[in-house]
């Protein structure tokens, strides 16, 4: 099956307002001949807004990084799915590994964000991987099945339809260290039949599966042409346009 290719920019807790609304502009102007891949970048949730406004009617989409899972109330300092979508967000990384690491993130809390983020119509970005200590003790499926299981725990087909998973080795990302092919090969393969499995083939088929940690113009190429790789979830070299531009068009 023909997956579009999806790569997206998380710009993590980088660039004020105006610093975003710069980079997406030039951004959307560098994508503006882009028709077969989906481009997405994620500001800081406190500029959704102006980013959104920024690039309205051009082809790069929007997506945040972050959200609660209450719909509203005295939850000082958080945000919710619907202000997420108000703010003109499409898509929403869950379960990014910092989010686990930095922030007590558990897959309980990621499948109740999912939950949220479908009952607004946010497409969600399962953000799952491994630390190199869980890689060593040859635990990698063991954990990813767990977070894919259990953070999609609940879920029917329909409210899957527009799921995005990232698979992210936790020593990869922000390292400059890369998976190397076999392996992101091998995890790929085994994240497609693992959703064939407790979902069903047709949603495997459709279902996008990126890799990101320290993708780069110099690999990304490389890293596309891995059967059932469909796209980058791309940290570091998405905050400048000049360089996230030639990711998105790796194929020339
Ligand atoms: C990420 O944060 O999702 C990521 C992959 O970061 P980097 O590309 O900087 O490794």
């Amino acid at each position: 099956m023909k997956r579009q290719p999806f790569i997206a920019g998380n710009w993590k807790m980088n660039k004020t307002g105006q610093q975003a609304v710069e980079t997406a502009t030039q951004l959307a102007r560098l994508c503006s001949d882009i028709k077969d891949i989906e481009v997405m970048i994620a500001p800081a949730n406190l500029s959704l807004a102006l980013v959104a406004q920024a690039i309205q009617g051009t082809t790069v989409k929007l997506g945040a990084q972050n959200l609660y899972f209450e719909q509203q109330g005295a939850f000082t300092g958080e945000v919710s799915a619907d202000m997420v979508k108000a703010a003109g967000a499409e898509y929403i990384l869950v379960g990014h590994s910092e989010r686990r690491q930095y922030f007590g993130e558990t897959d309980e809390a990621v499948n109740r964000k999912i939950a949220a983020a479908l009952g607004v119509g946010l497409k969600p970005v399962l953000c799952i991987g491994e630390t190199l200590a869980q890689r060593k003790q040859e635990n990698t499926y063991l954990i990813l099945d767990k977070q894919v299981s259990d953070g999609l725990k609940g879920f029917g087909l329909e409210e899957l339809s527009n799921l995005v998973l990232a698979y992210e080795p936790v020593w990869a990302i922000g390292t400059g260290q890369t998976a190397g092919i076999e392996q992101v090969e091998a995890v790929h393969q085994h994240l497609r039949s693992l959703l064939e499995s407790l979902f069903s083939k047709d949603l495997a088929d459709r279902t996008r599966i990126v890799y990101g940690g320290s993708v780069k113009p110099e690999n990304v190429k490389k890293i596309m042409a891995i059967e059932d790789v469909d796209g980058a979830l791309v940290g570091g070299a998405s905050l400048d346009a000049d360089k996230f531009i030639n990711i998105i068009k790796y194929n020339g």
